[in-house]
């Protein structure tokens, strides 16, 4: 058992409505730790009725909360805030036994989720309208901004507590109710975020868990007139199955999708800095964040260079259990994800590839994959065009700038790009020629609370985090006021 300094943080139970439903071992659904193989607990196994419950009552609630000023909503998302913080180990620890990255890096997403309730507690009291000159003289317009009501959210398990405070955070600032999905793999960490959530005062029924068939509660999320916004982080295809389920009730949307980031490393690169930044946009979360660099690019006179100064850094990483001290590379999720990455470097070698370090399962075995690169990538393999969602890196060559460019935009995504130089006017260039949602100029690792996160393509509609953020859950309202 996990040894929490607040053990009810890891409840066996989901907030539905205003009610919390508790896990039968026996027909509830165990998760399990992807690196031991232990049971972590049981969630509830819920469908079709308990989601209709929870849309109902976060319709009836939702008024109640958006009649509130701005200020008194901002001091409960504040005080939710706060409870993350002072919890943070135990809602890492939790991260950790369920998603298995390694406790430093589990501690750094709790503050990283934690900011968003901070940056939208902010936001909340800015929800600014406008006032328009009307072109007729007895006439005023006013625009306010208003919440969209009740929002539906369905998330990952790469970011098991970060993906819901950055859509909560917001949707709670601007006056919704939500109904939030979390993935199978880690709703424990989402249940320990609602619990938080009770504690720091946030009225019952404005946030409901639903644990269960995710096709079936989906179903009943996009289908629902009530629900005014889908708001989904996930694979492309489950994205763009929910977008067309959505059509028939013309909902809004914030898909956040896959991406196939390149990677882009010039001759005039400061290598040391290029070889850091690619170590942790690739090998954050073991590669499993959808802004990893997928595609590696660097230009013929440094390759060799590169490479060099890479594997060093890559060599040095420590893998290990995510509670082991010093770890910095945990589990894969899942033995799919395991397969996935075999299936890569399978397809890569075969077609030429060369393996600089890594290339098999680690040596601790189960889904430990050991970091991994690899040499002479090339357009006609998997990973040019597929994500790889794993510790594998492929060096591509190139000689010019145009070239990089069409390889670079050569995707159907267009979530985050990244590219090294310390050329001025090829910063502005490159970063106006890439056609992605985020472009990291010197920078592998760019998301942050203050910025708009989000994707182009088949990466996605919307934007998180920032002032933009907020917008996302709100409505705009034209009032025409005309003198009597
Ligand atoms: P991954 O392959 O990384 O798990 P998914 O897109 O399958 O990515 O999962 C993201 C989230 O979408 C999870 O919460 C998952 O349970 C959910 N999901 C998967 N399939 C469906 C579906 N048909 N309807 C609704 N939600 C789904």
């Amino acid at each position: 058992m996990l040894n929490l300094n607040d053990p009810t943080l890891l409840r066996e139970a989901v907030p539905v409505g205003t009610k919390w439903i508790a896990a039968d071992p026996a027909t509830g659904t165990p998760v399990y730790n992807p690196s031991t193989g232990d049971l972590v607990g049981y969630v509830p196994n819920l469908g079709a009725n308990k989601t209709e419950e929870a849309i109902a009552v976060a319709d009836k609630t939702r008024r109640d909360w958006a009649a509130q000023t701005a200020k008194a909503r901002s001091k409960v998302i504040r005080r939710w805030y706060e409870l993350l913080v002072e919890n943070q180990d135990d809602l890492a620890a939790i991260l950790t036994a369920e998603q298995g990255k390694p406790f430093a890096e589990a501690k750094g997403e709790i503050a990283y989720g934690a900011g968003f309730l901070e940056w939208f507690a902010e936001e909340a009291r800015r929800a600014y309208g406008e006032t328009i000159p009307a072109p007729i003289a007895d006439r005023r317009i006013v625009v306010i901004k208003q919440p969209v009501g009740v929002v539906a959210a369905i998330t990952p398990w790469n970011f098991p507590n970060a993906m819901i405070t950055r859509k909560a955070g917001p949707a709670l600032a601007a006056g919704c109710a939500m109904v939030l999905k979390p993935a199978p793999q880690t709703p424990f960490s989402a249940i320990a975020l609602a619990v938080l959530a009770e504690r720091a005062g946030l009225p019952s029924g404005l946030l409901s868990i639903i644990t269960g068939d995710a096709a079936e509660i989906g179903g009943v999320m996009t289908a629902s007139p009530t629900v005014r916004k889908l708001t989904f982080t996930g694979s492309t295809g489950v994205g763009s199955l929910l977008y067309g389920q959505c059509a028939p009730t013309v909902k809004k949307l914030g898909l956040e999708l896959g991406g196939n980031a390149p990677f882009i490393v010039f001759d005039d690169a400061d290598l040391d800095l290029a070889a850091e930044g690619a170590l942790w946009s690739k090998f954050r979360n073991n590669g499993q964040t959808c802004v990893c660099a997928n595609r590696i690019y660097v230009q013929a006179g440094v390759y060799d260079a590169f490479a060099d100064k890479f594997a060093e850094k890559v060599n040095s990483l420590e893998v290990a259990d995510g509670f082991a001290p010093g770890a910095q590379i945990g589990p894969l999720i899942d033995d799919n994800a395991v397969a996935k990455v075999e299936r890569h470097v399978a397809d890569a070698v075969g077609k030429g590839a060369s393996i600089v370090t890594g290339g098999a399962k680690h040596d601790l075995g189960g889904k430990f994959f050991q970091p991994t690169i690899l040499r002479d990538a090339t357009a006609e393999m998997v990973f040019a065009s597929e994500e790889i969602f794993g510790p594998v890196a492929p060096l591509f060559k190139f000689e010019t700038e145009a070239e990089v460019i069409a390889a670079a935009n050569d995707t159907e995504y267009g979530l985050a790009a990244y590219f090294y130089t310390k050329d001025m006017a090829r910063s502005w260039r490159v970063s106006e020629a890439l056609d992605y949602g985020m472009v990291g100029v010197n920078a592998g690792v760019i998301a942050t609370h203050e910025a708009p996160f989000g994707g182009v393509k088949m990466s996605g509609l919307g934007r998180e985090g920032a002032r933009q953020g907020l917008d996302e859950f709100m409505e705009e309202k034209y009032i025409c006021m005309a003198d009597v």
